[in-house]
């Protein structure tokens, strides 16, 4: 079943991104995706959303480019209607203590999990808020609001998006549009792969309810948090970790 829901991911490709895509198309929204590329990962998020029976339209764009996300979201608005839910997923980590981190490990991440989020946020928020419509989920994380060794980089990012959300919730609800904060622990991807065996067997030992979460457990939040059963909740911060910060 379709309707006039339409939610754009960003990073739908692959984790986080691509479970939200396939639970939101489960739920009938039209999906949007874009990757960096169009690659392997992409086209196969993209078939499986169709075999859903929803329409789709994914490409690349890259999130720290707001030229790149004003045609994206121009082009993925005339194939599929106004986008009514946005995710800003797409995130990216280059761990090192301070002291030993370049520059451009700081500017890397702060121009895709910062910068990027803010270049969504500010061009579909204006397209939301002239149809007085919209919700929009924006993911932090854990080490965003407690920190983390190794992490001053992203941690700073993930602590700004709660700030640059906060704040994007004031401006906009009396438009009747609603921004939420996601922060997962420590969740199955990619992006955790690369832990080694002994980081780990660490962060198991700190989690309560004994496993690394799955990305369909992010994705079940999120959707939550952009549907009218959640139509009273705006400018918060919800963790999905398992237990691992109490
Ligand atoms: P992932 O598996 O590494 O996937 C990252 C996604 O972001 C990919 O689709 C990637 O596209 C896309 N991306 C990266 N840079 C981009 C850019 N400049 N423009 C557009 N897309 C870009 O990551 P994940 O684990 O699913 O994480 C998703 C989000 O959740 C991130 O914001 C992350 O910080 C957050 N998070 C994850 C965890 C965790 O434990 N996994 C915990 C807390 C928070 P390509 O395929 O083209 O590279």
């Amino acid at each position: 079943m379709t309707d006039d829901r339409m939610a754009l991911v960003t990073g739908a490709s692959r984790g986080i991104g691509r479970a939200v895509a396939l639970r939101l198309a489960a739920e009938g929204y039209a999906i949007a995706g874009c990757s960096t590329s169009d690659g392997e990962a992409a086209r196969k998020t993209r078939a499986e959303v169709e075999s859903m029976g929803v329409p789709a339209w994914f490409a690349p764009c890259d999130v720290r480019d707001v030229t790149q996300v004003e045609e994206f979201v121009k082009a993925a608005e005339t194939a599929l209607g106004p986008v009514t839910a946005l995710v800003n997923n797409a995130g990216i980590t280059r761990d090192r203590p301070a002291v030993l981190m370049s520059p451009q490990e700081w500017g890397d991440v702060v121009d895709t999990n910062l910068t990027g989020t803010w270049n969504t946020c500010h061009v579909v928020a204006y397209r939301m808020l002239k149809r007085k419509t919209g919700s929009i989920v924006n993911l932090s994380s854990i080490a965003g609001v407690y920190g983390n060794a190794g992490q001053t980089n992203y941690a700073a990012t993930k602590a700004g998006i709660v700030g640059l959300s906060r704040s994007l919730a004031k401006e906009v609800a009396r438009y009747g549009i609603r921004v939420n904060v996601v922060a997962p622990g420590f969740i199955d991807t990619d992006m955790t792969a690369e832990l080694g065996e002994k980081q780990r067997a660490q962060a198991l030992g700190r989690i309560p309810l004994g496993r690394f979460g799955d990305p369909a457990d992010v994705a079940d939040l999120v959707a939550f948090l952009l549907s009218g059963r959640a139509a009273y909740i705006t400018g918060q911060v919800v963790q999905v970790d398992g237990g691992m910060v109490l």
